[in-house]
């Protein structure tokens, strides 16, 4: 029988189960949150980034853990990524 595709159970989206990859895109830092500043870089149009290191992840990602290290004082634009947004989802897609 063939399970019409509306009707299959829709995929639990959590952060616990990605490979953390919206913390590989270009995070700009538009206040001063207190990210330490060995994460931060300045780009060629004197704007303030996340450094991101050759794996692609941010610099402040634990690896092991996939956590961030700096969780308290993470850029604005971390704190308003949610999970299980249209950004979450296709990140999830693309990133995995
Ligand atoms: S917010 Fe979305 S893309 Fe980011 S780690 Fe969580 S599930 Fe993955
Ligand atoms: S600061 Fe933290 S939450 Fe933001 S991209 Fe880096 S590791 Fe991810």
């Amino acid at each position: 029988m063939t399970i019409p595709i509306t009707n299959l159970p829709t995929p639990t989206i959590t952060c616990a189960s990605c490979q953390a990859c919206c913390c590989r895109l270009e995070v700009m830092l538009i206040s001063d949150t207190g990210v330490p500043d060995r994460f931060i870089k300045t780009d060629q149009w004197g704007g303030e980034v996340m450094r991101r290191l050759d794996d692609g992840w941010c610099a402040a990602l634990d690896r092991d853990t996939l956590l961030c290290t700096i969780y308290e004082v993470r850029p604005w634009v971390c704190r308003e990524f949610a999970m299980g947004s249209q950004e979450c989802i296709s990140e999830r897609l693309h990133g995995q």
